[in-house]
């Protein structure tokens, strides 16, 4: 790991057991799979792909990749490390697109399986009333969004980003603009196929073995590998109107989220960004958007202030819809954003959702992504943002901010993903871009101190903040991000992965000797 020469980097040493690299286990994990009787196959050399992620800060070599052909080479291979036990300490990480950003996909001498390469079932939709897709959970949701839109159809909640797999989204939860009113991923999906941590094949739906499939959503991998998911479609719009209006003031602009998250007549689509101190703001916006008063837009200056921006989508069909253009002025007529900086924008449904990626960073030597995902309770959205944004962070030249509350009664009971005990919390992602060799601002000391200054303010005010992709290095820290969540997350590591063979670059839990 190139951890041992860069302190900044992830220290995988206290989840390491000595017999990790004693020869005489690495010989017996590599003999014992290469026996292994596969309809796809394993393969052990030029592995650093598997060692890689987007965050581009953790790099731990796996024994072995299995590219599997079915899900009984998932099975197989997780059996067969399951019965050999405590003679090895072998562990076995799913990976989909490898776009976590602390390793958690990756597993040290361990055997990673691209769920890329699982291909089946092919996706298999129903139509007509409640309509759902079957479809592998290696399968990227860009992928999901084009075959549905051939049927008109597509799932209701996504990610800001599409080219991560269903697998990696239902681990966290997956949340997006639309989560104020469908909640997140894990809230429309209806059944999933698992593979545990001792090899089962287990269905699992709200019926049948609800205790796992509450546990796999949002369960960080620990639980089982999720090999097929049931995810629930709606009818698709075609085109959507996009919308950005700023505000000066954090406590009009987070009322306006609010209320718009709260009420019937609203936008398909709320979230918000903080801009500090960005020059030429609202010209940049103009490649994509049009403002509504060019004159007063061109007036307006973003430099050396800190600003919201309220970004909102209606979706419509306009072989159906002809008042869109009425029906947007008179929610808009209730917001209290800066008049001058009304822009607009129409664009395809898949144009909208696939937006980011045309400015996702690559995956480059020299950039890692120390990124920061919280969530915040409304009742303390206001002290977080007066001492966060302009006074710890104090522009936002590293890389997007986004803040947008969503409703805790839209999000499904009892899943293993954590919030705050609040009705409504705010989701705030600062995603951050670092030079790994510079010492300036834009370097990744800079930024990871940064952070720390924010999650100290969060835990000396008490603020009732959890991580979203949390990371943690201790059991302490993990019991106290799960609070009264534990118990059942600890009981079903035991029940469901009872060797903890499963994701350990979350280093939740130690492999068991
Ligand atoms: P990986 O990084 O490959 O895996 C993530 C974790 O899930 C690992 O622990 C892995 O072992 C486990 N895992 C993977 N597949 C399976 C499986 N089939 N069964 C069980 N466990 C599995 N998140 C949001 O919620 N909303 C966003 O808008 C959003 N935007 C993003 C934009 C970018 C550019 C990036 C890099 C990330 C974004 N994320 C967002 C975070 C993203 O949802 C998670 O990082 C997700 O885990 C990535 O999916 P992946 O397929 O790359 O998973």
């Amino acid at each position: 790991c190139s951890s041992n020469k860069n302190k900044l980097c992830c220290n995988y040493h206290q989840f390491a057991t000595p017999a990790v690299s004693t020869p005489s286990s690495f010989s017996l994990n590599y003999l014992s799979l290469k026996q292994l009787q596969l309809e796809g196959y394993l393969k052990f050399d030029n592995l650093e792909h598997a060692a890689k992620d987007f965050g581009n800060r953790c790099h731990f070599l796996p024994l072995a990749v299995l590219y599997p052909k079915s899900v009984s080479d998932i099975s197989s291979t997780i059996k067969h490390v399951f019965e050999i036990g405590s003679k090895t300490d072998l562990t076995v990480a799913a990976r989909g697109h490898g776009h976590s950003l602390e390793g958690q996909a990756q597993a040290y001498q361990g055997v990673v399986i691209s769920m890329e390469s699982l291909q089946t079932p092919a996706m298999k939709f129903k139509t007509g009333e409640l309509p759902y897709v079957d479809v592998s959970a290696g399968e990227l949701w860009i992928n999901i969004l084009k075959e549905s839109l051939k049927l008109g159809l597509a799932p209701k909640s996504w990610t800001d980003y599409l080219h991560l797999t269903v697998g990696g989204t239902l681990s966290n939860a997956g949340i997006s603009g639309q989560a104020f009113r469908h909640g997140p991923q894990i809230n429309n999906v209806q059944q999933l196929e698992v593979v545990t941590g001792k090899g089962e094949v287990i269905t699992c739906s709200e019926e049948q073995n609800a205790d796992l499939f509450h546990g796999v959503l949002g369960g960080l991998g620990q639980f089982g590998i999720i090999t097929r998911a049931r995810i629930a479609l709606e009818t698709a719009p075609k085109q959507v109107k996009w919308i950005r209006v700023l505000y000066s003031d954090f406590s009009i602009f987070s009322n306006d989220q609010e209320h718009l998250i709260s009420t019937q007549d609203t936008f398909d689509y709320i979230e918000g960004f903080v801009t500090i101190n960005q020059t030429g703001l609202l010209n940049n916006w103009r490649s994509a958007f049009n403002p509504k008063d060019p004159v007063l837009a061109s007036n307006f200056s973003s430099e050396g202030r800190v600003l919201f921006c309220l970004e909102i989508a209606k979706y419509f069909n306009p072989e159906v819809t002809d008042s869109i253009d009425q029906n947007i002025d008179v929610i808009l007529s209730k917001l209290n954003y800066i008049r001058s900086t009304l822009f607009l924008s129409e664009v395809s449904y898949t144009e909208f959702l696939d937006r980011v990626h045309v400015s996702e960073m690559k995956l480059q030597e020299n950039v890692s992504h120390p990124w920061l995902n919280l969530l915040i309770p409304k009742s303390r959205i206001l002290e977080f943002a007066q001492q966060v944004f302009g006074k710890i962070l104090t522009d936002t030249s590293n890389g997007p901010l986004l803040i947008y509350p969503v409703n805790k009664s839209k999000w499904r009971k009892g899943t293993s993903m954590v919030t705050p005990d609040e009705d409504v919390f705010y989701l705030i992602a600062f995603l951050s871009s670092a030079m790994s060799s510079s010492t300036g601002n834009d370097g990744l000391r800079h930024i990871l101190a940064q952070s720390k200054r924010i999650l100290n303010f969060c835990e000396e005010t008490n603020i009732g903040m959890k991580q979203y992709l949390p990371n943690y290095k201790t059991k302490e820290e993990w019991k106290d991000h799960f609070g009264h969540q534990w118990e059942a997350f600890a009981r079903r590591k035991s029940t469901y992965d009872p060797l903890a063979i499963l994701a350990p670059g979350q280093r939740i839990f130690r492999r068991a000797e």
